[in-house]
């Protein structure tokens, strides 16, 4: 068995229809996010990172020249799991608890974090990821990463995603990123998926050694 397996959607492919086709859905999962776990698959191969977790590999090959294949495909599996799981196909229902008083405290209210989350996704110049975070102090905040990169190197809990890589939605939206990102968040973020990651412990700690 190989070390890493590609993770199972949580839904099935037609789920996510009110904003991506199931061509999208087929093609980012099935072609794209498949690709990197194949791909890393093949890199750690008779390597001690093929007994690490995703999480231990990022943060030890981040900023490695001589590792950046294994970075990149390794960080991808990881922001390609996070992203299916940050969507939800029964509709995103608002933020609750001490999330929404978070939110309310860095943003002013939920309308204003949307806005500044689409924002944000339109300001990453090429591919990448907008991220809405927790940091240790837990205020929550916006971050954007290009290509592979993530919140765990800059020590910061990812507690949502949505991918701006140009397969993310350029099948049915062209280039019209902004309005993919506002139609992910008005329809599909999974505020409960959030909330968790909000009250977890620390995904990964940034001093791990192996
Ligand atoms: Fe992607």
């Amino acid at each position: 068995m190989e070390p890493f397996q590609l993770k199972p959607l949580p839904y099935t492919p037609e789920a996510l229809a009110s904003v991506m086709s199931v061509e999208t859905v087929n093609f980012h999962y099935g072609k794209h996010h498949k690709g990197y776990v194949e791909k890393l698959n093949l890199l750690v191969k008779g390597k001690a990172y093929a007994d690490c977790s995703l999480e231990e590999i990022i943060l030890q090959s981040a900023h490695k020249e001589s590792e950046k294949a294994i970075f990149n495909n390794a960080a991808q599996v990881w922001n390609h799991d996070f992203y299916w799981s940050s969507l939800n196909p029964r509709g995103a229902r608002q933020p609750s608890g001490d999330l929404e008083q978070a939110l309310d405290d860095s943003f002013g209210n939920l309308d204003e974090f949307k806005k500044k989350f689409v924002e944000a996704a339109l300001d990453q110049f090429g591919s990448g990821w907008v991220w809405l975070c927790r940091d240790r102090m837990g205020k929550v905040q916006i971050t954007k990463s290009s290509n592979a990169l993530n919140p765990l190197l800059l020590d910061l809990q990812p507690l949502l995603t949505i991918d701006v890589w140009e397969h993310a939605y350029y099948l049915d939206f062209q280039n019209r990123r902004g309005e993919f990102v506002e139609e992910c968040v008005s329809k599909l973020l999974d505020w409960e998926f959030a909330e968790k990651n909000f009250e977890a412990h620390w995904l990964a700690a940034p001093d791990i050694s192996i």
